[in-house]
């Protein structure tokens, strides 16, 4: 499987990043060895001093497929659930600023962990999902779906243009604002709308 992740899908998260707001999706990947599953702990690595917090929704295809349209998008994905792309920060910047390749800061081992998937349908308008992420009890992030400048459809239909999905394929749509530094100790919380979906400590 792959997971296929959407940069700056949030036009507060592209700001505060002193990004531009894209005008199509920005896509990047992480293998397999990315994932990190049932609550397991995350270690801080040994190559960065600036560990990021973004969490994000996450689809599950359901259905292999290309050259997806967008009307039809929503027949690949069943599940829906939350997970952490971690980001190296430090090693981002260097990398932007010399205009080199991301995987080093995004797709390391254990750079995404996924909580608990749930189906589609308990969500209602998948347009308007509210989700948060905790950080030892306090709210550090919070997003809506309403405020995606591509939603799920829409990347569906993109990725599959490029990359043909595959069942059991994820798709990390993307981080509202507040992304900020994680430490050893640091216990996460992932929510959909007042539903925990995932949490680990960080060590
Ligand atoms: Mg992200």
């Amino acid at each position: 499987m792959k997971i296929i992740c959407i940069g700056r899908n949030y036009a507060e998260h592209a700001k505060e990043m002193n990004s531009p707001v894209p005008t199509e999706p920005v896509v990047f990947l992480k293998p397999d060895t990315a994932l990190l599953r049932e609550n397991a702990p995350f270690y801080y690595p040994d190559f960065t001093s600036d560990l990021h917090h973004e969490v994000e929704l996450v689809l599950k295809i359901s259905k292999a497929g290309k050259h997806i349209q967008p009307e039809f998008a929503n027949r690949y994905y069943e599940e829906i659930g939350i997970g952490i792309d971690f980001t190296a920060r430090d090693i981002q910047m260097q990398c932007k600023a010399k205009g080199l390749p991301w995987e080093k800061a995004k797709a390391f081992d254990h750079s995404a962990p996924v909580g608990n998937f749930v189906h589609k349908s308990s969500l209602g308008d998948l347009n308007n999902i509210g989700f948060h992420l905790e950080i030892n009890g306090q709210k550090v992030q919070q997003g809506n779906t309403k405020d995606l400048l591509f939603n799920f459809d829409v990347l569906v239909a993109h990725v599959s243009q490029y990359f043909t999905l595959k069942t059991g394929d994820l798709i990390f749509t993307g981080t509202p604002e507040g992304v900020g530094p994680v430490k050893r100790g640091d216990k996460l919380a992932a929510f959909i709308g007042k539903e925990e979906m995932l949490h680990f400590e960080i060590r």
